[in-house]
């Protein structure tokens, strides 16, 4: 049995005649960009989300971008963002020559909190990035309780946890990358809601941000020829949104699969002292785009060489701290040193984690991780 980090193949297989009825479609209406097939998602994704406005961009990359360009912000302004995240949330920020501020982030969540932004806050603050990391939402209800204080705008990349739902401390309940000013998402294959190739989107309730993206993502315009700024050309193609609207109806039943084989690997691993299982948010469910543990006493590395060596796939999310990373290495006093972000990097490590796993995979791969130890 070939092993896999994730199966697209045995995904779409299931559901193999919805999709290819829905790609013919568009082959038959031949409306490549912007046809009906992507108006028809904005609005599955506006209900699904209870959000009032969806932007379909080119993917998750361009959906930050757009949002920062949205925001107006200017050369020299500050961004707050993680450094423990892909490397496209500080990618953006740095590209537009605004400043990122990379700041640690909660060794248990590995996410942000409010008490970690609200520390990094200075006059040149315009905006902060929570990253929804592998699946669970940050402290929302914090950062934006601070955002509002401070007059900072709230970009939440929700790349990795589309459909978790927060719930607020008066039982509230809202959709990830719907709480903030602006959320963002990307709909790479292998994310929670794949497409066939590259997609995102952007999410506000908020009309006049609403108006200045789609401005800013269609080349700042928003009478035909007429160009009020210099934007982008993102757009996601007929494609991929007629693929993604079949596979949103299926988001829960992903998300569902994929939690119960966390539970499962939570089970096998709870006595194995050197392994920290993912902590579950008090406030977040937690949609597993990544089943990402800590392995303690410095034995990370050896267990990744252990499983590489008996072919369990693996990854390590992420190795490299984003301020140690070459690329930013001209940003000095905007990075520095961040203990936990450096543990992190040290100890995580990622198992196997889709919609397709079956208990008798998990015990191949258990097992695997169970003999090292
Ligand atoms: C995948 C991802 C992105 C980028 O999305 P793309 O569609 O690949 O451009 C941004 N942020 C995070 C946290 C991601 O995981």
């Amino acid at each position: 049995m070939k092993l896999q980090m994730v199966d697209l193949l045995g995904q779409y297989k299931k559901i193999k005649n919805e999709i290819d009825k829905a790609v013919m479609d568009v082959f038959e209406s031949s409306a490549y960009i912007n046809g009906p097939a992507v108006h028809k998602l904005q609005a599955s994704l506006e209900k699904y989300l209870d959000v009032k406005h969806t932007i379909p961009v080119a993917n998750g990359t361009d959906a930050l971008q757009i949002a920062l360009m949205g925001l107006g912000l200017k050369p020299g302004d500050e961004v707050i963002v993680p450094a423990f995240t892909f490397v496209a949330t500080a990618e953006v920020i740095a590209l537009l020559g605004l400043t990122p501020i990379m700041v640690d982030v909660d060794p248990d969540t590995y996410n942000l909190t409010g008490e970690i932004f609200e520390k990094a806050i200075t006059p040149k603050t315009k905006a902060v990035v929570p990253v929804h990391l592998f699946g669970q939402i940050a402290d929302m209800e914090n950062i934006v309780k601070i955002a509002k204080r401070n007059n900072i705008a709230v970009i939440e990349d929700n790349a990795q946890a589309i459909g978790a739902v927060y719930t607020f401390s008066n039982g509230t309940k809202q959709y990830g990358g719907t709480i903030g000013d602006i959320g963002t998402t990307s709909f790479f294959p292998a994310k929670n809601l794949g497409a066939f190739g590259d997609a995102g989107a952007i999410f506000t309730n908020n009309d006049d941000l609403a108006k200045e993206m789609r401005i800013v993502a269609n080349h700042g315009m928003e009478k035909r020829y007429y160009h009020d700024k210099i934007g982008v050309n993102s757009r996601l193609d007929s494609i991929q949104a007629a693929i993604l609207d079949v596979k949103l109806k299926y988001l829960d039943n992903y998300a569902a699969a994929r939690q119960k084989a966390a539970d499962y690997y939570d089970e096998a691993f709870k006595d194995i002292e050197n392994i920290q299982t993912p902590v579950r948010s008090k406030n977040s469910t937690h949609v597993f785009h990544q089943y990402t543990m800590r392995v303690k006493d410095g034995k990370r590395n050896e267990l990744n060489r252990y499983l590489n060596s008996k072919e369990i796939p693996n990854n390590i999310y992420y190795p490299v701290p984003l301020y140690e990373q070459e690329a930013f290495s001209h940003l000095a006093g905007a990075v520095s040193f961040l203990p936990v972000t450096d543990m992190l990097c040290k100890e995580v490590i990622s198992l196997p984690m889709h919609t397709e796993l079956t208990e008798e995979i998990q015990d191949i791969i258990i097992d695997a991780v169970k003999n090292f130890f």
